[in-house]
């Protein structure tokens, strides 16, 4: 991500600063181009100024006079040295058909024309030829330099001679230079006779052919001045007449442009270090933008690190709040939990206290009476022996049998949580153990004015297990019935047995009190009785259910809407094709 920035700000910097040289660059090529038409113009406009003199003169009578008979010399002399004040020419002079100077404006100054041949100037031959002629070129006389214009002077078409006038360009070239511009005029062979910077003076754009040396030399063009090459060196060519050069290291826009009607080109030449200098500018601007954005990036991250780490260091002390809570809870937690099984096993403890208590007290008063009756029994057999009277002993002996038997059948009961089960081989059948049921209860169904609606198959339906035990569990179940039904108005139960694939259905419904709901959950546990001393032990129910599953079945309890409650045992039925067993 950092370097990524980076990259970005270093292209966009890179941009930027290419932008602006660009930029930069179009305007100076813009301003150098108007500087050129304004340089050109201002030329063009100097020469032309003095064009029309040496047409001016070829055309005056005296000259022609003067060049035909060698009369009017003086007068020549005298207009040529007035009209050439008037015009702020540098010279004006008149020759005769071999170049001989005849009059001159400066006939009277000691470096005068008047006398010297002038006829090897380029300007002359174009005369002689018939043209107008024109051409830069240092004075042979003066050491002046000077751009000559030259008419011939011709009568029926013979040449009689030229009228030259020299114009002085050093003005214009000081104006250049207190512009504080490199304005440079080159000719066709690349010479550099108009320059604003004196160094490149008569100095050369490209290097000069022998030819070329001797052409100029024959016209004596640039006097003694060696015509060096300047050393600028094309560093790139931007378009035609725009290019970077460089000279003694410093780098330059050069504009170069043709001046109509002359072989000559006019050059405008600047610094292109300003240029660079805005690029480097922008860059330098650019550099400490892109660092400062960077630096306070940088600083953004930080802060958000320190943020997060902050906010990190606020959620793990959360955590380990939470966790010492959580800790605190859970020792609290297992505190009160060893609390409750402390509790509980002091609850089962003293359940186990109040249960044996219960059955003592239960048992004690079943065994009781027997007992008592017992003793009476053997008191009253010692009387009735000594009285001789054996048949009442007979009787009494009796008596006490049945007790026993009685407290025999007592002990039988608790007996079942004594031992375990012998594992169960013999089979039954239903039917037979509902009668035996029924039949040793059949005194309290009279007793208590109980009806009986009984809905059972035909079919012998075979168990697995023996008769006194699934007989127990019926009388027991029956009777808790008619307890439940004792004090009610209704009194009326009913027993339905019904099969479903391979199991048997037994339902015992009575129109009892029903059972309270909070005692739904313990019926079933041994000792639990709702009944008075005596009247139960809350066994009865226990031994149901141990002898129900003992037989591989199950037994339930409901309150039935209508009032009372119903029990319902399920027990598994042998295949009838094993045929039934009493
Ligand atoms: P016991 O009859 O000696 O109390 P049980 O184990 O046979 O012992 O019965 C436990 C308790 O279940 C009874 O005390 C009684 O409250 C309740 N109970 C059993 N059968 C019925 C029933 N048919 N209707 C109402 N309550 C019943």
């Amino acid at each position: 991500m950092l370097l990524l920035g980076i990259v970005v700000a270093i292209c966009l910097v890179w941009q930027a600063t290419r932008w602006t040289y660009a930029d930069a660059l179009d305007k100076l090529i813009k301003v150098g181009g108007e500087r050129l038409t304004l340089y050109s113009g201002t030329l063009h406009e100097s020469l032309s100024r003095y064009a029309y003199l040496p047409y001016v003169l070829s055309q005056n009578i005296d000259v022609q006079i003067m060049l035909k008979s060698s009369f009017n010399l003086e007068l020549v002399n005298h207009y040529l040295q007035s009209l050439n004040t008037e015009a702020g020419s540098e010279a004006l002079y008149v020759m005769n058909s071999i170049g001989d100077t005849l009059a001159a404006s400066n006939w009277q100054e000691p470096l005068s024309f008047v006398g010297q041949n002038y006829g090897f100037r380029p300007y002359f031959t174009d005369a002689k030829s018939g043209h107008k002629g024109h051409f830069f070129a240092i004075g042979v006389t003066t050491g002046q330099p000077g751009y000559f214009m030259s008419h011939p002077v011709l009568q029926d078409e013979r040449f009689l001679g030229a009228t030259v006038v020299k114009v002085d360009l050093t003005p214009l070239q000081d104006d250049w230079r207190e512009g504080g511009e490199t304005v440079l005029v080159s000719d066709a062979n690349g010479v550099l006779f108009l320059s604003s910077r004196n160094d490149w003076k008569y100095r050369t754009l490209t290097a000069l052919s022998e030819a070329q040396r001797t052409l100029m030399l024959a016209g004596r063009q640039y006097g003694h001045q060696s015509l060096d090459l300047l050393p600028l060196d094309t560093v790139a060519t931007l378009a035609a007449g725009q290019r970077i050069v460089r000279f003694e290291n410093t780098l330059y826009l050069m504009l170069s442009r043709p001046l109509p009607d002359l072989d000559w080109q006019l050059h405008h030449v600047v610094p292109l270090a300003p240029v660079r200098e805005q690029g480097q500018v922008v860059a330098a601007i650019g550099t400490v933008l892109a660092l400062l954005i960077l630096a306070l990036g940088l600083y953004a991250r930080e802060r958000r690190q320190k943020q997060i780490s902050r906010r990190k260091a606020r959620e793990a002390g959360a955590i380990q709040e939470m966790n010492l809570r959580l800790q605190e809870e859970i020792t609290e937690r297992s505190r009160t939990e060893s609390a409750l099984r402390e509790t509980q096993a002091e609850l089962v403890q003293a359940g186990k206290l109040a249960a044996l208590g219960h059955m003592a007290a239960g048992i004690v008063h079943e065994l009781n009476q027997p007992i008592s009756a017992i003793r009476t029994h053997a008191a009253s057999g010692r009387l009735l022996l000594d009285r001789q009277e054996t048949g009442k002993v007979r009787e009494t002996l009796a008596a006490v049998s049945r007790m026993t038997e009685h407290m025999a059948s007592i002990t039988a009961q608790l007996k079942t949580f004594a031992h375990k089960t012998p594992k169960l081989k013999g089979r039954v059948v239903l039917q037979d153990c509902l009668d035996g049921a029924l039949a040793m209860t059949a005194p309290l169904f009279s007793e208590f004015g109980i009806s009986l609606d009984q809905e059972i198959p035909a079919t012998p339906l075979v168990l697995e297990g023996d008769l006194a035990r699934v007989k127990q569990v019926l009388v027991n179940l029956i009777r808790n019935a008619i307890d439940a039904m004792r004090d009610c108005e209704q009194r009326n139960l009913q027993i339905e047995i019904s099969t479903q694939d391979q199991e048997v259905e037994i339902s015992i419904s009575d129109s009892g009190i029903g059972i309270a709901e909070q005692d739904m959950e313990e019926l079933f546990t041994p000792f639990f009785t709702t009944k008075e001393v005596g009247e139960g032990m809350g066994l009865g129910l226990s031994i149901s259910y141990r002898i129900v599953t003992d037989l591989g079945g199950t037994i339930r309890v409901q309150n039935l809407l209508a009032g009372g409650a119903q029990f319902i045992v399920r027990l598994p039925l042998v295949n009838q094709g094993n045929g039934a067993m009493k």
